[in-house]
């Protein structure tokens, strides 16, 4: 019997938008730390077919959990015209993440969609890897530039552990591969680490993927959401990672491809290749974090820590002009000043936080 949890979602509707001070559509802007907009991140849903323990344990989202329903769920259109109205404001990538958005139906509507409005606009999904094999060269054809496949493990049983889901990883390495030879290369794979399931891989991964020309990126254990029973002792903090993966292939470190990258990037010295860490824990990042978020309901985060969001549905629905909703988003974001990682403490690791499948990493 699943535990009975209040749907973030219906919980609530959101944060009262604040006063728009005439900041016009097509304008560039800031927050309170002086951080542009550069990153949209879309969940097209709330649903998946994994239920990795760090992200959606089963316990709570089991068969009864209340995922919303269709009609609560933004139309495509309607995520094309918040995307549009932010690329308005400076916003360069578009990352599509769910819950598993593989599972939306016409996923690759949408990147048409997008890539056709968008036009110039940085085209990504992150997937658990299920679907992508027979989803890849539509999504390709779409419009898509590049992909994320997450994989913790090359062990099934550790896979499992992970994920919670019986499924093969052999499955998702051919997806990656499968997502290479539409185009989609390099293709970037991410790991999360938790100590005492999966950190004993962390060199086996590194040595899988170096030298293939995909980028693998480690990430710390993050206190995501309210649900999956976040402790610091689980996290292996990224320095431990170098390090171990420092001892097996000599690397050092490298410059950023553009400002607010979240990895840090490594290369290895022997030119086999590079590696990232995410490091939200032991070395926050909030200072360049230039990522925005939509629920797929319709709700614009500012942070991945949050626990309330504006209601951009309600606009939406609402008749409200482009113009409005234009200076909706900017507002919401001139006013923004989350720092979350930079602030965390045993407490507000433990305080009601928006869960991650609903509004993606
Ligand atoms: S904790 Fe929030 S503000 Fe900091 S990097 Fe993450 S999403 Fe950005």
């Amino acid at each position: 019997m699943s535990r009975k949890v209040i749907p973030v979602a219906a919980a609530a509707r959101g944060l009262a938008l604040p006063p728009t001070d005439g900041v016009r559509a097509g304008e560039p802007v800031a927050d309170t730390l002086g951080r542009r907009v550069r990153d949209l991140r879309i969940s097209v849903t709330d649903r998946c077919n994994f239920r990795c323990r760090y992200c959606m344990p089963r316990e709570v989202f089991g068969e009864d959990y209340p995922f919303l329903p269709h009609g609560e769920i933004l139309t495509f259109e309607e995520i094309v015209r918040v995307a549009r109205l932010f690329r308005g404001h400076g916003v360069a990538k578009i990352r599509l993440t769910g819950g598993e958005p593989l599972l939306r139906r016409g996923v690759e509507d949408l990147v048409a969609m997008l890539s056709r409005e968008l036009p110039g606009a940085d085209l990504t999904l992150t997937t658990n890897g299920s679907a992508l094999r027979a989803k890849a060269a539509a999504l390709r054809a779409a419009g898509l530039h590049r992909i994320t496949v997450s994989l913790d493990s090359l062990d099934d049983a550790t896979f499992r552990a992970m994920n919670d889901a019986d499924f093969p990883v052999a499955r998702v390495l051919e997806a990656i591969d499968a997502a290479a030879a539409e185009g989609l290369a390099p293709v970037k794979v991410n790991m999360v680490v938790k100590r005492g399931v999966n950190d004993h891989e962390v060199v086996a991964m590194a040595g899988r993927f170096r030298g293939t020309g995909h980028i693998l990126r480690f990430i710390e254990y993050m206190d995501v959401g309210a649900t999956n029973g976040w402790r610091m002792d689980d996290v292996v903090p990224s320095a431990e990672i170098v390090r171990r993966v420092n001892e097996a292939f000599a690397c050092e470190p490298v410059n950023p491809n553009h400002f607010g990258e979240v990895a840090k990037r490594w290369r290895y010295k022997d030119g086999q290749g590079e590696f990232g860490i995410i490091s939200s824990v032991t070395q926050a990042f909030c200072a360049t974090c230039n990522r925005a978020r939509l629920s797929t309901d319709g709700m614009l985060y500012t942070c991945l820590f949050a626990d309330q969001g504006h209601d951009l549905r309600a606009l939406l629905r609402g008749g409200a002009s482009d113009e409005d909703l234009a200076s909706a988003l900017a507002a919401v974001w001139r006013h923004r000043g989350d720092r979350y990682s930079e602030i965390r403490t045993a407490e507000t690791a433990r305080a009601r936080k928006v869960e991650m499948s609903y509004i993606g990493g």
